[in-house]
């Protein structure tokens, strides 16, 4: 078994590598919460969303959230009346929203109704969300401490960073099958998706029982930069790196992870950096990490796992 922690857009294209490699049954993706938020009485899951879409394969290349081939019938209708237009929200990712949203009022847990709608999707491995109580990323910045979606959407990224809060994450209720999966003994490696490292894998690792899991691990931790040249793919990664006082660098993420990581995948452009990552005592694999296709994702996906299994001689 594999468990890989993911984000959204960078998250998800390894995932569709990794489900591409392997087994139904050796493969969960743990999924970040903290963007999800309440708009308009709908319960919305970002990170899950762009997760089931693209493995589905009806994702939105071009936007990176959303579905293909999406209709705006209610965003007209919306704005008509005079509604809060600031979220987009299309005709056929409503659906599933009012789909989640009524199963969490009828007392479902958001990892039961996530399994049902991958499900739906035709998706065969394991998508679980990292809480099922709510954690909530609040981002301190120059103009104050705000709610994520105000910052990443509302406010498009544009305030500086001072730090994040993860509100719900001490009191975080962890699914049942990510807490059997964790009690297994049988987790082979965790691999750390090339995601946001501020506010899409730290609220992962903010839950409590998740830390202690991969804190005292007799596996290894794989993770793939999400920092390629310098900058971010997508996203305010860079951005923050250097609002933080980091340099905005691959190896500027390894400093950041520390002890929490063993195995480094990084890009082809970053080889310079291969020895200064080796000095922080890691084991450094550089290849193309740029996941533009399905069949880029499953390369890398191939090598990361063949990285995984290789025995632990780089470590420590
Ligand atoms: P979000 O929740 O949609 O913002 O997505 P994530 O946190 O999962 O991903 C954002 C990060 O993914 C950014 O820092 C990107 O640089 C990185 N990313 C996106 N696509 C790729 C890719 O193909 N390769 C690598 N190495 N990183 C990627
Ligand atoms: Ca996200």
């Amino acid at each position: 078994m594999i468990v890989a922690l993911a984000g959204g857009v960078g998250g998800a294209r390894l995932a569709v590598g990794l489900a591409a490699v392997l087994p139904p049954r050796s493969l969960t993706v743990v999924v970040n919460t903290g963007d999800d938020f309440e708009h308009l009485g709908f319960a919305i899951s970002p990170d899950l969303d762009t997760v089931m879409y693209t493995l589905a394969g009806v994702n939105n290349p071009v936007t990176g959230w959303g579905r293909a081939q999406e209709t705006w019938s209610f965003m007209s209708a919306l704005e008509q009346l005079g509604g809060e237009t600031w979220f987009r929200l299309g005709d056929r990712d409503l659906a599933v929203h009012a789909v989640r949203t009524s199963a969490l009022r009828r007392g479902v847990s958001l990892s039961e109704i996530t399994r049902m709608l991958a499900s739906r999707f035709g998706i065969r491995h394991a998508v679980v969300p990292m809480s099922d109580s709510a954690v909530r990323t609040r981002v301190k910045t120059d103009r104050g401490e705000l709610s994520f979606q105000d910052y990443f959407v509302r406010l498009r990224c544009r305030p500086r960073v001072e730090g994040f809060r993860f509100a719900g994450s001490r009191k975080a209720r962890v699914p049942l099958v990510l807490q059997r999966i964790m009690r297994s003994g049988k987790v082979q490696a965790v691999v750390i998706c090339p995601s946001n490292p501020y506010i899409s894998i730290a609220p992962i690792l903010s839950v409590p029982a998740i830390r202690a899991w991969i804190r005292k691990r007799d596996f290894p931790v794989i993770a793939v930069s999400p920092i390629v040249g310098g900058v971010a793919l997508k996203g305010p990664a860079a951005k923050m790196m250097r609002e933080l006082g980091s340099a905005a660098t691959a190896l500027g993420v390894v400093r950041y992870y520390g002890d929490r990581v063993d195995r480094w995948v990084i890009d082809q452009q970053d080889a310079r950096l291969e020895h200064a990552i080796e000095r922080e005592r890691k084991a450094v694999l550089v290849t193309d990490t740029v996941m533009s296709s399905r069949g880029k994702s499953t390369r890398l996906a191939k090598r990361v796992v063949a990285f995984a299994r290789t025995l632990a001689s780089g470590k420590q």
